[in-house]
């Protein structure tokens, strides 16, 4: 049993993490400031929360801290940039100067979007990326970019046993009816019988992990041993872990709303289009074969069967 810090812990990712690990025992501490986090989804949980800002040191002793800290749906993290950009960087700062002074094991939640419109496809970790560094994704984007970096120094300098992992487009349970993004809208929008709103022409990819999937990855990254880490990494010449984590199954997003209308037939709900916003990278799918390789981890849900495991929790928020 160890003692678990999860930063961000009340929002989508960290209250399906916050469930998994007490039911393996664990004792988890979630530090929250509730910007795009909810209570509620933490409601009857046997943990304690911190309702703190992450960009504020963090006090206290842990074995694990998991980084989850930072608006992570595009309107979200859009509405108030800098807040983003100092998120990302001075909220890892903290988690990293706790783990320094505790010896704390980190995972840091980077993304997908350190490739931005990725030229290279599907995208491996050794990509550098495409990123635009003055658009409206940048505050997201190069805050990621920067953290990692810093994740990079804090392990080379003082030797803090951080792993990185880039999260691909992740779906399920708790995630808030508010938050915007593709798989949340259309299924909210099939259950209502409003139009189905597809950004652009529709034909953008994206690849979608169910979230059981993806802490099925967190857990086997964090339970791996340093040395089996470094060993590995040592090969590829790099310096820290990187994983990207993801379902390598893609999308265009109009077969995404062609999915979820086919799971509610009795949905009149039909498809409209609508301007596709600034940046939007128009391709997205992971490759997976170094944590395949490495963990032998690989997603296992289709994106039917996820889409059918998380229709009934929209349904219940309507
Ligand atoms: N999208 C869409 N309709 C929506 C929301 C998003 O067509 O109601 C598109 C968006 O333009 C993007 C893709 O779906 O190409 C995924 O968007 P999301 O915001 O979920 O995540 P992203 O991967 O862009 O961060």
């Amino acid at each position: 049993m160890a003692s678990i810090l999860i930063t961000g812990g009340a929002g989508f990712i960290g209250a399906n993490l916050a469930r998994r690990l007490i039911e393996a025992g664990h004792t988890v501490t979630v530090l929250d400031n509730l910007y795009t986090g909810r209570k509620s989804e933490l409601e009857g949980l046997p943990l304690t929360l911190l309702e703190r800002d992450v960009r504020e040191p963090i006090p206290g002793e842990y074995d694990w801290i998991f980084n989850l800290a930072c608006p992570a749906s595009p309107p979200h993290y859009q509405r108030e940039p800098l807040f983003t950009l100092t998120t990302s960087i001075d909220g890892l700062r903290n988690v990293l100067e706790l783990a320094k002074r505790t010896g704390a094991r980190v995972l840091h939640a980077s993304t997908s979007e350190i490739y931005g419109d990725p030229l290279v496809h599907p995208q491996p970790e050794p990509y550098w990326g495409h990123v635009n560094t003055l658009g409206i994704r940048s505050c997201y984007d190069e805050g990621k970019r920067v953290a990692e970096t810093m994740a990079l120094e804090y392990r080379r300098t003082y030797g803090v046993d951080v792993r990185l992992v880039r999260i691909f487009n992740t779906y399920g349970p708790h995630m808030d009816p508010k938050d915007g993004r593709v798989v949340s809208n259309f299924i909210l929008q099939a259950l209502r019988n409003e139009p189905i709103t597809l950004y652009g022409e529709g034909q953008q990819t994206r690849s979608f992990q169910f979230v059981e999937d993806l802490l099925n990855g967190f857990m086997t990254y964090m339970e791996a041993p340093k040395e089996k880490l470094e060993a590995f990494f040592r090969e590829k010449g790099l310096d820290i872990p990187v994983f990207n984590m993801g379902n390598p199954g893609e999308f265009t997003v109009r077969e995404l709303a062609e999915e979820v209308l086919k799971l509610l037939p009795e949905s009149t709900s039909t498809m409209v289009f609508r301007p596709l916003p600034g940046d939007d990278p128009k391709r997205r799918k992971p490759d997976i074969a170094w944590a395949k390789a490495c963990l032998g981890w690989e997603p296992r849900i289709p994106l039917r069967e996820g889409l059918a495991k998380t229709i009934p929790y929209f349904r219940g928020t309507l």
